[in-house]
């Protein structure tokens, strides 16, 4: 069924409608809405591929879009983007494998599709984890752009990811896991690999043990290991690489329990030497004493002149995790890394390529963060990219087409975006300005944005350490506590040269690369032991990432699906109206209706529209209808003009060039 007019009421009905059918997937103007269906539909597979293909479907599907990405990719020879965006649990992973196997499908052959998809079970086992919202939550956005010879054939793919959740690997809510990897490696380890890790049960962990949830319903962890390890098979990473890769993460898990003893009355600590530390120290290839001192003493200069200070038993713990955290995340970004390696094109790079963007959507927690910070942040970014295809750009073409058009007022969010991004008064600057003061706190931040954005409209401060925005998709209450922690992310000087050290060769080369970015480690001040390569805050990179990313996107023709989570439960069949109707707006749907009600409901070339209106008045002449003036309500005269001289220009037919003179006479005459 195709509504060729939208109503805010009709979309709705339809919506649900639809979803009681299993028929998921609906179209709202250019925007495929996808409503998570938490059960196996019967929507998909090779009958369904080859369906679309020869269009003998064209029911909305993930499959149809990813075809036309595909075909405008091969005829209008443009690079191609498919922005999924949605809310944790809405199906957005889900929907970009779908897509990436219609991809694979149609532009396979040379079996590097196959590396492709196998990209996905293993960065979902390292960054994906089951939290509250979401058994299978993506902890990081990625882009993965797959490349085409000039063929058509896939002949690579680069992945980039954003904003690994770091913090997850020391610290994760009751209910919630740490990722998938720990769990699979412990359940799944083939009795050798056990031993030489040293690896326990999954629940004698203090890493896994603070959230009391070990397992998934439905999953099978050992299972998913033998699957990770294949898929690491086929995208060539060696054996000896694997061995590597799950030494760390042993070493992570082991480096949790690592405990202190208090050795004076100031609180001074030593690692206890046990098992836990003579694990880390084998698996990571360090020394003990390499390992107390790195977890117990800092270096630091003070006048110029070196101090070493020895850590009370909360800074040990800190830079304990801080350490953990920092492993786990030079084992994610390795892995990209020599994905990437496999994937690449290399010089082969001719074609052109199609991106797929899966990344966090809006988040509006009871408590907001840092991260949900830098999540709204880069959500802010994708809307204006989204409003700025469907609402700006196409009423622009209304107006350059001549036709009357009743401008539609859409929610700008520059606004938003300039309390994020203005310098050197924004939340982004002030951000940065106030974590390189030694003294600075949580509380001095907040005080700070409200001394200078107070009058900024998009911008509330709020009691205590607290502050909201006003977001395109509604107020978020952010609570500054842990931000500046969070935004400098400091791995002290000590740390890097330990793991520098270290004979693993993934930490140490992690390690030595941040070491020779930085030339000058006397740096700054206030910041007495920390590698200049660091000097880039956390948001200040993201912010660097994102610009890159949209530049990237704004030379492609996007394709936008939402996905939508019809209920909380993560359950089939439960569809909550207004939880829909929230995510509809938040996510523009609504407003992308509004607008093609407003305007124009079907949208053709010049071209092809020209063509059809030929045929379609000739066969109203031939039928004798004199009632043509009727058509007067849709056809605005330049427009038509314009369409009529390319008619003639391009239909080769006599008798439709006749034709359309006797039209042109017929619409100048009304
Ligand atoms: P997101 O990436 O938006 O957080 P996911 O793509 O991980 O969400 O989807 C969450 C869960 O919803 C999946 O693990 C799966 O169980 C279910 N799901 C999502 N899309 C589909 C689909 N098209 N068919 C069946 N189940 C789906
Ligand atoms: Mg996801």
């Amino acid at each position: 069924m195709q509504l060729s007019y939208l109503s805010e009421p009709s979309v709705l009905y339809n919506l649900q409608y639809r979803y009681s059918q299993d028929m998921i997937y609906t179209k709202a103007g250019p925007v495929l809405v996808a409503v998570n269906p938490f059960k196996k539909v019967a929507l998909y597979g090779n009958e369904y591929i080859k369906a679309y293909r020869n269009k003998t479907m064209d029911s909305p599907h993930v499959y149809a879009i990813a075809d036309s990405a595909l075909r405008e990719m091969k005829s209008d020879e443009v690079n191609q983007s498919i922005i999924i965006s949605g809310e944790s649990g809405a199906g957005k992973t889900e929907t970009a494998k779908i897509a990436m196997q219609y991809l694979a499908s149609l532009g396979g052959g040379s079996g590097i599709e196959y590396e492709i998809l196998q990209t996905n079970p293993i960065l979902e086992a390292f960054g994906n984890a089951k939290t509250l919202r979401n058994d299978n939550s993506s902890r990081f956005g990625k882009l993965i752009e797959i490349h085409f010879s000039t063929t058509g054939r896939i002949c690579g793919a680069m992945i980039q990811t954003f904003l690994l959740e770091k913090s997850r690997v020391v610290q994760c809510a009751v209910g919630e896991r740490s990722y998938h990897i720990f769990y699979q490696l412990c359940a799944g380890a083939p009795t050798t690999l056990r031993e030489k890790l040293n690896l326990k049960k999954v629940d004698e962990y203090k890493y896994l043990k603070q959230s009391c949830c070990y397992s998934i319903a439905g999953v099978d962890d050992a299972e998913m290991f033998r699957a990770v390890t294949e898929a690491m098979n086929i995208v060539h990473i060696s054996k000896e690489d694997q061995d590597n890769v799950f030494a760390m993460v042993s070493a992570v898990l082991w480096l949790g329990d690592v405990s202190f003893t208090i050795i004076d009355n100031e609180n001074h600590v030593e690692i206890t030497v046990e098992e836990a530390a003579e694990t880390v120290s084998r698996l990571l290839g360090c020394s003990i004493e390499d390992l107390n001192l790195v977890l117990s003493k800092r270096h630091m200069k003070v006048n110029n002149e070196n101090i070493v200070q020895k850590l009370t038993l909360t800074q040990a713990t800190d830079t304990r995790d801080a350490l953990a955290k920092a492993l786990y995340a030079s084992l994610f970004e390795w892995l990209v890394e020599q994905i990437n390696k496999s994937l690449s094109v290399g010089k082969r790079r001719t074609g052109r390529s199609i991106s797929i963007l899966d990344i966090y959507g809006f988040e509006s927690f009871d408590k907001n963060s840092f991260e949900q910070f830098c999540i709204n942040y880069a959500n802010e970014r994708l809307q204006q990219h989204f409003n700025r295809h469907l609402f700006k750009l196409e009423q622009e073409e209304y107006v350059e087409d001549g036709i009357d058009w009743a401008k539609v007022e859409f929610e700008d969010n520059q606004d938003c975006l300039n309390l994020f991004e203005k310098k050197p008064l924004g939340l982004l600057s002030l951000l940065d300005e106030e974590s390189t003061f030694p003294n600075a706190t949580d509380l001095t931040f907040a005080n700070k944005l409200k001394q200078h954005l107070d009058t900024n409209s998009c911008f509330r401060g709020e009691r205590g350490k607290a502050f909201t925005v006003r977001h395109y998709a509604g107020e978020v209450a952010y609570d500054t506590s842990g931000f500046l922690e969070k935004n400098r992310d400091l791995l002290h000087m000590d740390s890097i040269q330990f793991l520098a050290k270290c004979k693993l060769s993934i930490p140490q080369t992690f390690a030595s690369k941040m070491l020779a970015q930085s030339d000058n480690l006397e740096s700054i001040p206030y910041r007495p032991s920390v590698a200049d390569s660091q000097k880039l805050s956390v948001a200040m990179k993201f912010k660097g990432q994102l610009f890159q990313l949209m530049q990237r996107l704004e030379s492609t023709t996007p394709h936008f699906i939402r996905c939508i989570k019809p209920n909380n439960l993560q359950l089939p069949a439960i569809y909550g109206q207004e939880l829909v109707l929230q995510q509809l707006k938040c996510c523009g749907v609504l407003e992308v209706v509004r607008i093609s009600r407003s305007g124009y409901p079907t949208r053709m070339t010049h071209q092809k529209f020209a063509r059809r209106m030929v045929f379609f008045f000739l066969r109203m002449l031939r039928l004798k209808i004199h009632l043509v003036f009727r058509l007067q309500f849709f056809i605005n005269s330049t427009f038509c003009l314009r369409c009529i001289k390319l008619a003639t220009q391009s239909c080769s037919s006599e008798l439709v060039r006749l034709a359309t003179l006797r039209i042109l006479g017929i619409v100048l005459y009304m």
